[in-house]
């Protein structure tokens, strides 16, 4: 349920209504627009029931029940868009962000130049993995602690984020010690318990579509770590499983503008993994903006033909570079500039 306050409420007004919020046992998020404020209660179906009954309590201008199991997720809890500020980078609002890097973290060396040369393309954060989610577990795992410790100076050194995945509830706490971001992979998607504690982590989070999910599914994805405390939710579409063979997976832009309408959370595209084809990401990184999404999370390796993985996928410094003028040029024109 939602509590909208009316605009002339006091202060005083709102803590009595989280009291009776939390007399109830049940729990509130709030969101403070620009005119109003709007209280989101979850918790147990049968509290909110018996709170709708007694919530006439000054200040409140009226409640709404949010049919959705979705809740603080969605376009009806929050209107405007949310603008996530990391340090002063905005995500979400009219500048694409863009993430970039390698698949996997393998040496300082490579990170270095690899951090170098998203910087130079104009990038605000760098990717890379150090925690690998690998189909064989012969594959090339990632550097685990050294991989992090690298990305976090390799991005210091060019003045850059860190995004990178966490794979596993163990090390959430160790993952947000060096990244400014936790990213949440495709075959995680609805692990709960690792949602739930990153949810915990105090860092923003990069939820990925999970490779069969449908848009549903991942908003309740979100809800897990939302309701678990985090308000900084990044959705990332990455292509789901279809019966095409020719790309790795089929990058599903129509999800960018379903969740957009549904949720207030930016959502941002990654056609590294949507399409496995190093040739197909500079045109589908133009539409996934075009569609309107937030941003690009982008592979980037020095030499991608040495890569650890995801070599196919990867582009050249140049490549990307090349990629980056577009979407400086593109932007710029849906901005009406
Ligand atoms: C990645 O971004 O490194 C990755 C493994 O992606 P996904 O979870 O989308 O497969
Ligand atoms: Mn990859």
């Amino acid at each position: 349920m939602i509590i909208v306050m009316s605009p002339n409420s006091t202060a005083a007004d709102l803590e009595k209504v989280k009291i009776k919020i939390k007399s109830e046992g049940l729990e509130y998020h709030l969101s403070t627009g620009t005119s109003r404020t709007i209280v989101g209660v979850i918790g147990d179906k049968k509290a909110i029931s018996n709170l709708e009954m007694h919530c006439c309590l000054p200040g409140v201008e009226k409640t709404m029940r949010i049919t959705e199991k979705y809740k603080l997720v969605s376009r009806e809890f929050k209107g405007e868009d949310s603008i996530i500020d990391i340090d002063g980078i905005k995500i979400g609002g009219p500048n694409p962000v863009v993430m970039a890097g390698p698949c996997a973290v393998e040496s300082m060396e490579q990170l270095m130049e690899s951090a170098k040369a998203v910087s130079e393309g104009g990038a605000q954060f760098l990717r890379g993995g150090a925690f690998k989610p690998r189909t064989s577990p012969y594959d090339f795992q990632g550097m685990a602690l050294d991989g992090l410790k690298m990305l976090r100076e390799a991005a210091d050194s060019f003045n850059l984020k860190v995004v990178t995945e966490v794979l596993d509830q163990r090390t959430v706490e160790e993952v947000a010690e060096y990244a400014d971001i936790l990213q949440i992979g495709a075959r995680n998607m609805q692990n709960f318990q690792l949602l739930k504690e990153v949810g915990r982590s105090g860092r923003p989070v990069l939820l990925k579509r999970g490779l069969s999910a449908t848009i549903k599914e991942w908003l309740n994805a979100a809800e897990y770590v939302m309701s678990s405390g985090c308000d900084d939710v990044i959705f990332c579409e990455r292509g789901i499983r279809t019966y095409e063979t020719y790309t790795r997976n089929t990058l599903d832009l129509s999800a960018v503008v379903a969740v957009k309408e549904l949720s207030h959370l930016p959502v941002i595209v990654d056609p590294s993994h949507g399409t496995g084809r190093r040739s197909m990401v500079r045109p589908m990184a133009k539409a996934a903006i075009a569609a309107g999404a937030d941003g690009l999370i982008i592979e980037v390796h020095p030499h991608p033909e040495v890569a650890l993985c995801d070599g196919d996928q990867s582009l050249t410094p140049a490549e990307f570079n090349d990629v980056m003028d577009e979407i400086k040029r593109l932007s710029q024109i849906l901005r009406g500039e």
